[in-house]
């Protein structure tokens, strides 16, 4: 006879999760408040940031310099480069410090992770106002990042929670049998500059509270907010052993962290390109390598938002361009592709243009603008050469070119009638370009929308039940949405991950990522 065996669960009770509510800045007192932290970081800008490698401050004297995408001229931060022999060391000591880390109670490491969030949670203004000024976010595109942030420490702590205690098998008679989950060993995070807190949190903090010990590469163009997180990390009381924080180019320190003998997992999210590079790399075994390295790789999107006949046409149009342009286009799940009803093609297309018509662009520091800029100049070079390709694919509806200012403008671009087997139907662009694609029906669209390497978001509108049944089913990509748009995924209600070359499915947010970086040991004790 087989019994289940259950565990009493030592977690302490934590209120139910919910997500961190977002600031209304339409509200005179907390527009007020952020010029405040706006003034208040502007006054810190330009300041050095050393290396941090567990805990001791390094100069280099190769040094990274962190400018306003909205002003190009204001220096946000001066950050010390590391080199080789330094990301060796880091693993090394990240290695080092792992058994006492690994040891130190799961219920300890919550603990440190919600003093974490409560430091965010108090600096969310302060931080609001480095993204606005290092990654050219809008207000309320900085408060979506920054909650989110909070979101993540505040979720997986209470997944860690329900992860710490061994978990029921079924018992066999005069044996007593237990599953426990244990860490990994050393990560190497690598986010990209697009979410450059929330992301970078979320990916560093679920693998300190499952146990693991850290080295964080940020990307080149966010390292302020990297290093202000460092911050967080400190003040909650992680300790110094448990992570280091290198600046430092992909390409000179990448692949020392992935390739090292002694890391054991890398969690990263960027471009396919890079991801599949770390991924090849990782899975070729070092001299004294022990173990089969992990790689959580979350890469990129050609996500497409299918519009039906018969829906509200200007619904869908405001969907579909808060999804293009919110954030400038730059986030891997923006609408990039309009796939649209030959019956309603042609006002769609009308009412988009309108829509986009009303869309101002200039400093992210200034709220008037529906848009800011984009990261930086190459991504503006890339962006514009993408734009020349789609005149010659289709016919250009809206923008087209550079939008005024001295920062990286660019103006929302729409080109319409691009065939299947354009670049802009296929490549990922990051940047505010749409490609809308006239379809037959909502068969032939779906079809279209499939018709991709990639499958992160997607959504569909529709008022047919048998063909938002059929998009459940058919629309293959990690996150769908149905009349919504497809950007702006929470976590906890949305747990985040793409098919096919989008990466590995992780779901961040969702109630099995902390599995990522966890590995299950199998015990069974004969009873005397
Ligand atoms: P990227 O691939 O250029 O860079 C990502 C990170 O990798 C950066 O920190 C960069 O410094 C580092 N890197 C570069 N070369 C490296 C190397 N050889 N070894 C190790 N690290 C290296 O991407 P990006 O421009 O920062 O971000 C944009 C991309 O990220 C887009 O493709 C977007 O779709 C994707 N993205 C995906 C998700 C997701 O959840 N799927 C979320 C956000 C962004």
């Amino acid at each position: 006879m087989t019994t289940t065996m259950t565990t009493p669960g030592s977690a302490p009770a934590l209120p139910e999760f919910h997500n961190e509510p977002y600031l209304d800045f339409t509200q005179p007192a907390n527009r007020a408040a952020m010029e405040a932290a706006l003034a208040s970081v502007r006054a810190q800008l330009g300041r050095s940031y050393p290396l941090i490698l567990a805990g001791a401050r390094l100069h280099t004297g190769d040094q990274l310099r962190s400018v306003n995408p909205s002003r190009p001229s204001e220096l946000i931060g001066v950050h010390e480069k590391a080199t080789a022999d330094l990301a060796r060391q880091a693993v090394d000591s990240a290695h080092a410090f792992f058994p006492t880390w690994s040891a130190t109670p799961a219920s300890r490491r919550v603990e440190l992770l919600l003093n974490a969030s409560s430091i965010l949670r108090r600096r969310k203004l302060e931080f609001d106002a480095w993204l606005v000024l290092e990654a050219g976010k809008s207000w309320n595109e900085a408060e979506a990042d920054v909650s989110e942030a909070i979101d993540f420490c505040e979720y997986y702590a209470r997944q860690m929670m329900k992860l710490a205690d061994p978990i029921p098998t079924f018992q066999l008679p005069g044996e007593r049998s237990e599953m426990v989950y244990i860490p990994l060993g050393v990560g190497i995070v690598i986010p990209p500059w697009n979410f450059p807190l929330a992301i970078l949190a979320g990916m560093t903090v679920a693998s300190l509270v499952a146990g693991n010990t850290v080295v964080i590469k940020p990307s080149s163009d966010t390292p302020t907010i990297a290093a202000q997180f460092a911050s967080v990390l400190e003040e909650a009381g992680f300790p110094a052993g448990s992570f280091s924080l290198l600046v430092g180019s992909g390409a000179v320190v990448g692949d020392i962290l992935v390739q090292h003998p002694k890391t054991r997992f890398v969690s990263f999210t960027g471009s396919r390109e890079v991801g599949l590079r770390i991924n090849e790399l990782a899975a070729k075994a070092q001299p004294g390598q022990l173990w089969i390295k992990r790689v959580v790789a979350e890469m990129g999107g050609k996500d497409a938002i299918v519009v039906d006949r018969g829906v509200d046409v200007d619904d869908a149009v405001k969907g579909v361009i808060a999804a293009a342009f919110g954030y400038q286009g730059q986030k891997c799940s923006a609408c990039s592709r309009a796939i649209v009803h030959q019956d309603v093609y042609d006002e769609f297309l009308e009412k988009l243009r309108a829509g986009v018509a009303r869309l101002s662009v200039g400093p992210a520091d200034e709220p008037a603008h529906a848009m800011g800029p984009v990261i930086n100049d190459s991504a503006v070079k890339n962006i514009l050469s993408y734009i020349e390709t789609g005149k010659s694919e289709g016919r250009l509806v809206a923008g087209g070119g550079r939008a005024p200012g001295d920062g990286y403008f660019i103006e929302p671009t729409v080109i319409a009638d691009i065939p299947p087997q354009a670049r802009l139907f296929r490549e990922e662009i990051f940047g505010p370009v749409l490609a809308v694609t006239k379809a037959r029906d909502f068969d032939h669209a779906l079809e279209l929308a499939n018709d991709s390497d990639y499958g992160l978001t997607g959504a569909a509108y529709t008022s047919d039940p048998a063909r938002i049944d059929k998009a459940k089913k058919e629309f293959f990509v990690g996150n769908l949405y149905l009349n919504r748009k497809c950007t702006g995924a929470m976590v906890g209600v949305h747990p985040f991950g793409g098919f096919n070359m989008s990466g590995t499915d992780s779901k961040a947010g969702g109630p099995d990522y902390l599995l990522q970086f966890l590995q299950a040991k199998s015990i069974a004790e004969k009873l005397r």
